[in-house]
């Protein structure tokens, strides 16, 4: 069975019952086999299985983007007790941010980069909410996606410098049989875009280079925030209609 609780309180007295390891996923909802892959592997790997669902406005720059996110309550609790989640942390507003928001998580330099240059405070807001979701739930691992990347690898450069007890565990990313990478923001595409969309993957592994995937995904229609090689991979963002999309591969 899974419980789903509301309150930091409320989990944090259900926390103490369990023992073991907690494997925990944390997740905006709407989710798609992407997270299920996440949620199977720390269901896998760990005594306790906890699945957080919590659309997180301070990491949305852009407030139309969160009115839009999809929400799908009854498919996710389906999910969770499918794969034997043992808890669902469901929280609200208030009780996620009692300060309002006055105290942030802030990393200076690689979150200034790639999605955080295009998306201001993106970053503060993911690295504020999960360093409270992991001081609620006192994980013994953390899965992430690789999907998204530079998130991943901001909240490994936190866990290390915080030194905080827990571990994070890459997931790699769960694409569409024609090569999107599955996301929430998907069914927001219409027909037409979303039949475009695969263009993405296709151009960030089959072009020489960045600036040619870039000029691709130009002529094809898409507003692209940016291609750019860092490193041993190859990160893009682009928009098709109202919905934007993001994706990274190893080169
Ligand atoms: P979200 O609900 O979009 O915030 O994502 C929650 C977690 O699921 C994050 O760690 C994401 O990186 C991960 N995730 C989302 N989409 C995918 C995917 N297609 N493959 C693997 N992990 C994913």
């Amino acid at each position: 069975m899974t419980v789903v609780l509301r309150s930091p309180q409320e989990f944090k007295q259900w926390r103490r019952q369990q023992k073991g390891t907690v494997g925990f996923v944390p997740t905006m909802g709407a989710l798609h086999t992407g997270h299920e892959e996440l949620i199977k592997r720390a269901r896998k790997e760990n005594d306790v299985a906890v699945l957080s669902i919590f659309v997180n406005p301070t990491q949305f720059n852009d407030p139309k983007d969160f009115e839009k996110y999809p929400i799908t309550w009854d498919q996710d609790l389906k999910m969770a007790e499918d794969n034997k989640v043992d808890a669902i942390f469901y929280p609200r507003y208030p009780d996620m941010y009692p300060d309002n928001y006055r105290y942030k998580v802030t990393e200076s330099e690689y979150s200034k980069l790639l999605d955080g240059a295009h998306r201001p405070g993106h970053f503060d807001g993911v690295l504020s909410v999960v360093m409270k979701l992991f001081n609620i739930v006192s994980p013994t691992r953390a899965y992430f996606g690789e999907k998204d990347f530079q998130q991943m690898t901001l909240l490994q450069g936190m866990v290390e410098s915080f030194f905080m007890n827990l571990e994070i565990v890459p997931v790699p990313t769960v694409r569409e049989s024609d090569g999107l990478a599955k996301s929430s923001r998907n069914v927001r595409l219409s027909e037409a875009d979303r039949a475009k969309a695969p263009a993405i993957y296709k151009a960030i592994t089959q072009s020489n280079t960045a600036d040619e995937a870039a000029r691709i995904l130009t002529e094809q229609g898409f507003k692209v925030d940016y291609v750019t090689d860092v490193g041993n991979r190859r990160f893009v963002a682009a928009v098709l209609g109202e919905v934007r999309l993001i994706d990274n591969v190893q080169i």
